[in-house]
């Protein structure tokens, strides 16, 4: 594309440039082309010509400057340096005004500094992170509304132009790492034709002034993060702007002086310095990236560049930029293998950000945008296996070689007739299958091991009741567990009991259960959407007494048990696990938090493991990280430490679990098994409303302590649904915008959870307004009660200050408190003794936690030896992950647990669980 460059803008030429001595009229000479522009600095001001006839620009490392009334006084307001560097970039960015101030960021900040409260901002919807991060501070603390839109099309800009109000659209192009390119000219003109007073910004780092120039397609003001590009070496921070309106321009340097963020005369020289280089360096950089994306994509991975046919926006970035750029990315269609092909490189580092001279390889959402929530990763399209490419000037013969040669040997290509040809991924994944083995012991046909598991309880955290109307719900994981302990029976029953649903015992025959009736799914299978009627109504006559004559809520949990363990148990007359169930929780039942999707999860998992259709990874015998000895700089990219169950694992979970709540609900909505298997939080917004639906695992979200308190009055969800709907009907227009209002809490309050650089304080804070916001409006829309209200006025009194909110739809009449990190323990005592003194039930726990847990099969993670008290204790440090596995693992048969399971205290539950070895957690 290097020959076909278009003319630039004349305006670029008018600008100060070292012109010939004689211009001549007869053979005008041609205007300069950008690389001369760029190595090329003059004195912006010729009556300051260096005294010395310096041909670099000196370095003024002053502060202050003596005299009175001359052109600079004070570095903060100006410094030469720092003029010489705007001047320079003025000149090579089309512009009239620029400026450099301390960072990207910086920079932004600055233009964002012109938005008041009350104003709106249009942005688009796969910016850079910290972009994300600035846009969301202006939004919860400056009264800025934010519209995130698909900028990819540009028409998408217009429902949300708002005259009057909108008072910027803030756009990047190509996007960092998807390439995703948006028509800057096209987007201009139609937000000047609606809203001329906005102010159209441009993010242009990945591309640099020398391949795009918004300001000529209608751009009011771009930035740089100078930290790329413009200084090429990764050696400085800066940020640069630049625009043509003598009144933004007046604007942003008066910010700029009053906040102080003004490029240091270090960094302007250093800078200055790296712009002599642009054009070559980017020539270099962008045709050995065209060269690695064509390798890529002609291998047959999927490869994100806009000079490769096949970019759906390769038109319009040709018509606006003179260059593809060097950044691509690449997918290979499973997360583990793209680690691998990272891990394998030597000549690409391994890092984040981009435009240096070195090339640099990533995994984005390992690494440079896992501050963005995976479910706004997944909603923008960013595949977990992205590989991303930032190409340097390096030879582009050796770059070639060693991506290939890691390709090679991570397991993606393999050498035919002496070329690299593709290892389609399904071969992949049956070399991780062998890899993992076979960790089940069975003994004569029987199975001999004992499976202890745990799930937690849900809390619905904002949202409720509006989710029924498809605004977007957060329920999070709450630590109060349900545990289940399946010990073998091997006499041919299997039995359950259900010690906090009425305390049901009942045992049967395995072989006398109605099989006729049952339908068994091979593992792998899915179950159809609807309830096998047939099966159900055969457990409910053949197999278990009429619901009237057994515990409330004890029949339809035996039901579901037997559903399961009927439909999952396959192979035949002497296949047929034997085994006895034991549930305990410490979860309230029918509080509306979540207990039965514990209860589900619970037994789905341990019928799921019995019948060997879920296997846990054994212990690893070594390290198979890939790596580089003595090259610490690579790292491997897979997550370790506790959260072991691998996602197949989770998933083939969650399915069943799912369908033992509809055995317990009939329609249930999915979020409660999930966020119980899964843990931490998600959002939820249902289907057929406009809005992006289904569930969203929220990541990166911080445990947070919340109260809970039972109100202990029963209350009818159905009923207070019902109301609501009803108050929608007659007052259409006060309910939808309170649903609209409580849709920007909850997109609030995903944000903040899911940004891992909020400061804690500041997530606390802007949870507790939320909390209390939403309380708020959930009391207009009627669904409160005087119970719910005086646990909040309780807990919102001297000295403890604490925000409350009703939970859930209402069914269990709960209420959370946020409990802030500090708060005092013995005042906390107090307020529990107060609530509990006025007959409500409190539970101090933590909200966000791990999801399903397997106690580890393996010895090395189980506790050697009993105390003299005869209770099992841990004795030995958990065993980390490097260790090597016991050759005699398979042959241990472990102590029983069923005994001890059964009496200990409900209070001491938690804690006796976890002491006996390690949990595997999702
Ligand atoms: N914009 C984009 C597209 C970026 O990639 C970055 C940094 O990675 C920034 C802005 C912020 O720049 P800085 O890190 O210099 O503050």
């Amino acid at each position: 594309m290097d020959d076909t460059r278009k003319p630039q803008d004349s305006r670029l030429h008018d600008l100060p440039t070292p012109e010939p001595d004689s211009p001549s009229l007869l053979h005008p000479r041609r205007p300069y082309a950008f690389s001369t522009l760029c190595a090329t600095v003059e004195n912006p001001n010729s009556s300051h010509k260096d005294q010395h006839g310096s041909s670099s620009v000196p370095i003024y490392q002053t502060a202050t400057f003596k005299g009175v009334g001359g052109e600079y006084d004070y570095s903060r307001s100006g410094n030469p340096t720092r003029t010489h560097l705007e001047h320079h970039i003025a000149k090579i960015s089309s512009a009239s005004h620029a400026f450099t101030v301390s960072s990207g960021m910086a920079a932004l900040d600055v233009i964002t500094r012109l938005l008041k409260p009350g104003c709106e901002v249009i942005a688009g919807d796969d910016l850079y992170g910290g972009t994300n991060r600035l846009l969301t501070y202006l939004r919860t603390h400056m009264g800025v509304t934010v519209h995130h839109v698909d900028t990819t099309d540009p028409t998408s800009v217009i429902p949300v132009l708002n005259p009057g109000k909108t008072a910027m659209v803030l756009l990047e192009s190509p996007t960092n790492p998807l390439l995703k390119v948006c028509d800057i000219a096209r987007i201009s003109a139609l937000v000047k034709e609606k809203c001329e007073e906005a102010v159209v910004v441009v993010d242009n780092t990945m591309m640099s002034p020398y391949l795009q120039r918004p300001l000529e397609h209608g751009a009011d003001i771009v930035y740089d993060s100078a930290t790329k590009y413009l200084s090429g070496h990764h050696d400085l921070m800066a940020g640069v702007i630049t625009c043509n309106k003598d009144d933004l321009a007046k604007q942003m340097a008066f910010i700029i002086n009053s906040i102080g963020n003004a490029l240091t005369p270090f960094d302007s020289f250093l800078l200055l310095r790296g712009i002599k280089t642009l054009a070559i360096r980017m020539d270099r950089q962008q045709s050995t990236a065209l060269l690695v994306a064509q390798m890529l994509s002609k291998l047959g991975f999927v490869t994100h560049y806009p000079g490769l046919p096949n970019h759906p926006g390769k038109e319009i970035h040709e018509r606006i930029a003179d260059g593809y750029g060097a950044v691509l990315s690449f997918e290979t269609g499973d997360k583990e293998l793209s680690e691998r092909i990272v891990g394998a490189t030597r000549l690409w580092g391994i890092s984040v950000s981009f435009g240096c001279v070195n090339s640099l390889i990533s995994m984005p959402c390992v690494m440079s945008h896992a501050s963005i929530d995976p479910a706004v990763r997944a909603a923008r399209g960013l595949p977990e296996d992205l590989i991303r490419l930032c190409v340097g000037i390096e030879d582009p013969g050796d770059l070639l070689d060693d991506l290939q040669h890691a390709l090679l040997e991570a397991g993606a290509v393999t050498l035919a007739a002496n070329d690299f040809v593709r290892i389609p991924n399904a071969v992949n994944k049956a070399v991780e299958k062998l890899a993992l083995g076979e960790p089940m012991v069975r003994r004569g046909g029987e199975q001999q091991r004992e499976w202890f598991v745990s799930a937690p309880g849900k809390v619905i955290l904002f949202g409720e009741h509006a989710v029924v109307h498809g605004v977007t719900a957060i329920a999070a994981s709450v630590d109060l567990r349900c545990y289940g302990l399946a010990s073998p029976r091997n006499d041919g029953k299997i039995s359950v009991h259900l010690c906090n649903i009425g305390d049901l015992y009942y045992e049967w025959d395995v072989n006398d259960l109605p099989w006729d009736a049952a339908v068994p799914i091979l593992p792998g299978g899915t179950h159809p959407d609807n309830l096998d009627q047939r099966l159900l109504n055969a457990i409910g006559r053949r197999a278990l007494p009429t619901p009237d004559r057994l515990p409330p809520k004890s029949h339809s949990a035996a039901v579901a048990f037997l559903y399961l363990y009927m439909t999952l148990t396959h192979g035949g007359l002497n296949k047929r696990p034997s085994f006895h169930l034991t549930i305990r929780s410490t979860l309230p039942v029918g509080a509306g938090l979540g207990s039965s999707a514990a209860f589900s999860s619970c037994i789905a998992s341990a019928i799921l493991l019995v019948n060997e259709r879920i296997n846990i990874p054994p212990l690893p015998k070594r390290s198979r990280a890939p790596s580089r000895a003595g090259d610490p700089g690579h790292v491997h990219l897979s997550h370790q430490g506790r959260r072991a169950i691998p996602p197949d694992v989770a998933n083939e979970v969650n399915k069943w679990a799912f369908v033992a709540e509809k055995v317990l609900h009939g329609n249930p909505s999915g979020v409660d098994n999930a966020v119980v298997v899964f843990g931490g939080a998600l959002a939820y917004t249902k289907p057929g409303y406009g809005r992006q639906s289904g569930m969203d695992q929220i990541q990166g979200f911080k445990s947070l302590k919340f109260l809970l308190v039972d109100s202990q009055v029963p209350r009818d969800t159905k009923q207070l649904v019902a109301g609501v709907a009803a108050k929608r009907a007659a007052e259409p227009e006060v309910v939808n915008d309170i649903l609209q209002t409580i849709q920007s809490i909850s997109d609030e309050a995903r944000r903040a959870l899911s940004d891992p650089e909020l400061p804690r304080t500041h997530l606390l804070a802007a949870l507790t307004a939320l909390i209390n916001e939403n309380h708020a409006h959930l009391v207009t829309l009627g669904v409160s009660h005087e119970s719910l209200e005086k646990i909040r006025k309780m807990t919102a009194a001297n000295p403890y200050g604490l925000s409350t909110k009703l939970t859930g739809a209402g069914g269990g009449g709960c209420a959370v408190t946020l409990v802030p990190d500090d708060f005092d323990e013995a005042a906390l005592r107090q307020l529990v003794s107060d609530l509990e003194g006025v007959n409500f039930r409190s539970y101090l726990t933590a909200v966000g936690g791990s999801g399903l847990g397997i106690l580890s099969p393996y010895q090395a993670h189980r506790p050697r030896a009993r105390s003299a008290a005869g209770r099992n204790e841990l004795q030995v440090p958990m065993t980390p992950p490097e260790t090597p596995g016991d050759e005699d693992e398979e042959n241990i048969v472990f102590e029983s647990l069923n005994s001890d399971f059964g009496s200990v205290d409900t209070s001491e539950l938690s804690q006796w669980a976890e002491a006996r070895g390690r949990w595997l957690y999702v």
